[in-house]
Formats: structure tokens, sequence, C-alpha cells
């Protein structure tokens, strides 16, 4: 198995996690069709409780 010959400088390790941003975005986000705030797909939206429009759950009221 391959060694690392050496330690990786804080430097080095700044440089690689400067790219990190890219997989802590948040991808795919859609607006809810019923309050408009961007939740996730395929999803009961949790301020509105709606999906697909119709089906409504009770939501808390702490989310506001
Ligand atoms: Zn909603």
């Amino acid at each position: 198995m391959a060694v690392p010959k050496a330690r990786k400088s804080k430097a080095k390790t700044a440089m690689r996690k400067a790219h990190w941003y890219r997989k802590v975005q948040p991808k795919n986000l859609v607006p809810c069709p019923n309050c408009g705030e961007l939740i996730k797909p395929h999803r009961v939206c949790p301020f509105c409780g709606h999906y697909k429009g119709k089906e409504e759950l009770p939501v808390e009221d702490n989310l506001e």
C-alpha cells in the first residue's frame, strides 16, 4: 500500500479544503408550489406541509 512520505503542511491542507464548498452547497432545491420556499424535491414541504399541492400535514410553529 502506498504510504505518504511526509506529512502535508497546514498550507497544503488549507488549499485542499478551500474546494470543499462545492460539496457543501445544496445542489437541487425547488420552490414549493404552495408557499414558494426552497425545499428538497419529492418531500413534504417543511414550511407549509404540502406535497404535490394537495396533501397537507400539520406544521409545527417553531420553524418560523
Ligand atoms: Zn410550502
